[in-house]
């Protein structure tokens, strides 16, 4: 059974609907485009590695050091050499001295010697096994080893971690909590790194207020600023927070021009869908070069993209899930980009679905989903029964997004489908 076929004995694919407006943008032409206006940000700076977390790194970072410096060992325990151990029956050996972590072993072993040595500490001259402290006995002065130990055993050895001149991390890589750790094992206190990306963000609506203040009748609580900051904060930028921009022409093209002046990238949520397009189509074609895109994918179809003064401009939908989704799956590249950095591929991963999906061809879909396993542990999702862009609550407690690619169709309950993990979308 290929894996694009439903279980025996299940339904079959429910029908799919008409094909996506043939109109529309497909998500991966956009991608496309946004890419080609990416001029990466080269300025650089020097950190300190306290403050180098999240950063992206200018260049290369050759290793200056063998890592570890020295072969030591793995495991409390004693050292010996291999040659002169017996292969059957236990080896007596006496032991000459103990050498700890931090310090070299003084004393030069002869044949039948062994060393008491604490994890970490340098290997004496011509050993080659270090013996786990648990698996010996001790008598007089002499440690009694069991047969079957083998050369090299419970030894780090000098370099293995990583070799002096060769490339630890690679330029465009962001510095994460392992990365950071590297660096240090290096040596190094300080490091060369893009300089943070400036990101204006901003709301637009007249229903919108701020929360933390009374919510008049009819309006709504501003909850995009917060998703985007959530978003942008992992990528370690530095925000610019231009609060809530009324739909008011004025307004809106006085925030805008000011971010274009000061940001490398804006981000607004709102005012691009149908019926407001138009108001603001009008305000950006006096700042900048902007188009309005109708984008073969859901949730997020209307997008505004293009470039106000030096800045990158996504001019998200308003609806929470949309601008998540449209976030995660389009500007989040863009800004890593932006910033100098490489761009690693989210992976997709394969489960079967317990319901049947509906699904025009023609559009990308993301849906929201919870995760279980079947008894043999292969991953099984089933849909959240609302999947409204509106709905921000399914976003937090999905466990995992349904990918349904540009031209798949309905897909039947124990069809195949890819996933992403929250956890992996951050
Ligand atoms: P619009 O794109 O302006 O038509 O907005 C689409 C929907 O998203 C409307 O229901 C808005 O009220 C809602 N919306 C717009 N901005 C926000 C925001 N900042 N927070 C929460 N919902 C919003
Ligand atoms: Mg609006």
């Amino acid at each position: 059974m290929t894996q694009q076929e439903p279980l025996s004995g299940q339904p079959s694919a429910p029908p799919s609907p008409p094909p996506f407006d043939p109109d529309a943008l497909a998500l991966n032409e956009a991608i496309r485009r946004i890419t080609e206006q990416v001029i990466p940000v080269s300025d650089t700076e020097t950190v300190a590695l306290p403050d180098a977390h999240g950063r992206i790194l200018a260049s290369d970072l050759l290793s200056t050091l063998d890592v570890p410096a020295h072969d030591n060992a793995a495991m409390d325990g004693y050292s010996f050499a291999a040659a002169g151990v017996s292969a059957q029956g236990d080896t007596v050996l006496q032991v000459i001295g103990s050498t700890l972590a931090g310090r070299a072993f003084q004393g030069q072993p002869g044949p039948g010697q062994a060393v008491r040595i604490m994890t970490g500490a340098v290997m004496p001259l011509g050993h080659d096994i270090v013996v786990p402290q648990e698996f010996v006995t001790v008598d007089n002065g002499q440690v009694r080893i069991p047969p079957g130990q083998e050369r090299g055993q419970n030894l780090r050895l000098r370099g293995e971690d990583l070799r002096r001149g060769e490339p630890a991390l690679r330029a465009g890589q962001r510095l994460g909590a392992a990365e950071c750790g590297l660096i240090a094992s290096l040596g190094i206190a300080e490091i060369r790194v893009v300089r943070k990306l400036r990101v204006a963000i901003l709301s637009t609506g007249d229903e919108l207020c701020a929360p933390g203040t009374p919510l008049p009748e009819g309006m709504i609580y501003d909850s995009n600023r917060s998703t985007l900051r959530g978003l942008l904060n992992q990528m370690g930028v530095e925000l610019l927070d231009l609060g809530i921009i009324q739909d008011d022409p004025v307004a809106l093209e006085r925030a805008i021009s000011l971010a274009g002046k000061q940001a490398d990238a804006i981000i607004s949520s709102a005012g691009v869908s149908v019926g407001e397009a138009d108001h603001t189509r009008s305000i950006m074609q006096k700042l900048g070069q902007v188009d309005f895109w109708k984008i073969a994918m859901r949730p997020g179809r209307p997008l505004a993209f293009g470039r106000v003064g030096h800045a990158l401009y996504f001019g998200l939908p308003g609806n929470p899930v949309a601008v998540m989704i449209t976030f995660l799956f389009m500007v989040r590249d863009a800004l890593t980009r932006l910033s100098g950095g490489q761009v690693e591929a989210t992976p997709l991963l394969r489960a079967r679905t317990l319901n049947p999906i509906r699904k025009r061809t023609g559009r990308t879909e993301y849906q929201r989903a919870m995760l279980s396993a079947d008894t043999d542990g292969t991953p099984l999702i089933t849909l959240m029964a609302n999947q409204g862009s509106a709905v921000l609550s399914s976003m937090s407690r999905a466990d995992c997004l349904v990918v349904l690619e540009h031209s798949s169709a309905s897909i039947p309950a124990g069809g195949w489908v890819n996933f992403i993990p929250m956890r992996l979308l951050g």
